[in-house]
């Protein structure tokens, strides 16, 4: 469905954005990656789907980075067809303990990085398809980027913020065949995850399953993590032609969370 289309994915050399990036290259669509950590690793798993795979190392920090990225990512491919803003990174903490600087990088790398990447892509896919435009922009916000909870000031402003910048991307480009959308997970177990596991198993002096266990259950009535296919799968809904009217939505899946 995807093929001769380019999807950039922001920090998918794990997790969710490993995840979206497998989903896209088995729909055919040539993949940029970006991220830190297992750099060959997931590029060549990716690379095994059959696809053409690039990588660029920008930090999502630091907006001239983002601009190199997205100027290798053109000259790679041509240009990107699909943009998915998923880099993103967590720290817990009362807000009058909270680090200055770790709320900056959170607001940076979950945020600004999304509206940096979002304004240089988006010329050249309204100007696709004849001057229709085409293009796919999907925000990985969060859970909560719907509702907080305690401790995650940072992350959760940056991602309410994800939240109305979609909405803001799908109503400037309405007219056109550019969309943009909103993931919403509840948990999901990746390495940011079991990060706050550890802690909690650490605190507590629990075993890794019981804090697993009371993580799931503090928040979703499923007690079932989401995983990084799921999240995939609806990734390659938004680009398929039967999402072409859905715009500025915060879609959630979270295992009933949200419903309570
Ligand atoms: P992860 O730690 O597995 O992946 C994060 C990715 O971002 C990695 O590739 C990492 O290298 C990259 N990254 C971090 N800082 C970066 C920077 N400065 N520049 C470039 N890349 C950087 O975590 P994940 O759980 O897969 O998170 C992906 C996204 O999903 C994040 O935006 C996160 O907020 C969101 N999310 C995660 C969950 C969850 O339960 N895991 C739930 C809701 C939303």
């Amino acid at each position: 469905m995807l093929k001769g289309k380019t999807a950039l994915v922001t920090g998918s050399t794990s997790g969710i954005g490993l995840g979206i990036a497998k989903a896209l290259a088995k729909e055919g669509a040539n993949i940029v990656m970006n991220g830190f950590g297992d750099i060959e690793g997931s590029q060549a798993e990716v690379a095994a789907l059959g696809v053409k795979v690039a990588y660029h190392g920008a930090d999502m920090s630091k907006p001239a980075e983002i601009e190199a990225m997205m100027a290798f990512a053109a000259a790679q491919f041509g240009q990107v067809d699909i943009l998915v803003n998923n880099a993103g990174i967590q720290h817990v903490a009362r807000i009058e303990n909270f680090p200055v600087e770790r709320w900056d990088a959170i607001i940076a790398i979950n945020l600004s990085s999304a509206f940096h990447a979002t304004r240089l892509a988006l010329p050249a896919m309204q100007a696709a398809d004849n001057g229709k435009g085409w293009g796919r922009i999907i925000n990985v916000a969060s859970i909560h980027g719907l509702v907080g909870s305690a401790e995650k000031s940072a992350y959760v402003a940056a991602k309410h913020g994800v939240v109305g910048l979609t909405k803001v991307t799908a109503l400037e480009n309405a007219t056109t065949g550019v969309t943009c959308n909103a993931i919403c997970p509840g948990w999901v177990l990746t390495p940011l995850v079991q990060k706050q596991v550890d802690a909690k198993a650490l605190a507590q002096g629990i075993s890794m399953a019981e804090a697993t266990k009371q993580l799931l259950g503090e928040k979703e009535p499923s007690l079932q993590f989401t995983t990084p296919e799921e999240l995939g799968a609806l990734a390659v809904f938004f680009c398929s032609p039967a999402g072409v009217n859905v715009r500025g939505v915060a879609w959630n899946m979270d295992g009933g969370w949200t419903a309570q």
